[in-house]
């Protein structure tokens, strides 16, 4: 018999994390609804342990924070969700990262992906280098979908989720069942993300530096 999912996954070690369908239904709901309402949101995760997988499967809503932050309470669970709103990226701030080693258990990112169009925009006016990757990025989405092989609901909502380990470790959150293409794309979109995160975090570091000083 399945087990039931519960608030408090064992998440021992470095498992892979993957997530159902109605995992990802629970994030496209949630990082809309952060994006319309520019704030972010936070919650627990309900998930089971397969062997190596922790499997995820809904999204519990805890609060509902500031734009540019929520606090979160280790009592909801042992797998906490938070939402960066669009255009925001689904990329760890430096402070997410701290936090993640803080409570000693996985974090989730949630938000819009390295392939969403708006992203783009606003990452081809921001960046330099990862922003030549993003442009070629979307046009190889355009392709894709014009060639039929993603469905056009991928470039409008472009949801993406990530996971931060307590050792600071960053990576995608796979479909459950995805197939190799939708892999692919998913890594892909990772790679574009954990490029802007990293210079991200350090302007977080440098920033903080500067407030230490001063
Ligand atoms: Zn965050």
């Amino acid at each position: 018999m399945a087990r039931a999912p519960s608030r408090h996954p064992t998440t021992l070690g470095r498992p892979t994390v993957v997530g159902t369908q109605s995992f990802f239904d629970d994030a496209r709901e949630l990082v809309l609804r952060s994006t319309l309402d520019n704030r972010e949101l936070a919650g627990a995760a309900l998930g089971v342990r397969e062997g190596e997988q922790l499997v995820l499967t809904a999204l519990e809503l805890e609060r509902e924070g500031q734009p540019n932050r929520v606090s979160m309470d280790p009592d909801w669970g042992s797998v906490l969700w938070h939402t960066h709103p669009g255009p925001h990226f689904a990329a760890f701030s430096q402070q997410d990262v701290r936090a993640a080693s803080h409570m000693g258990n996985p974090l989730l990112v949630l938000g819009y992906g390295g392939h969403s169009p708006d992203l783009l925009t606003y990452a081809t006016g921001v960046f330099g280098t990862p922003a030549i990757v993003a442009s070629l990025g979307v046009k190889g989405w355009l392709w894709l979908e014009r060639s039929g092989q993603v469905p056009p609901a991928l470039l409008k909502r472009g949801i993406a989720a990530r996971v931060c380990f307590p050792t600071g470790a960053i990576e995608p959150v796979h479909r459950l069942h995805g197939t190799p293409l939708r892999r692919a794309l998913d890594t892909a979109s990772f790679q574009v993300d954990s490029n802007l995160g990293q210079a991200g975090r350090q302007l977080d570091r440098l920033w903080m530096r500067v407030r230490g000083k001063g």
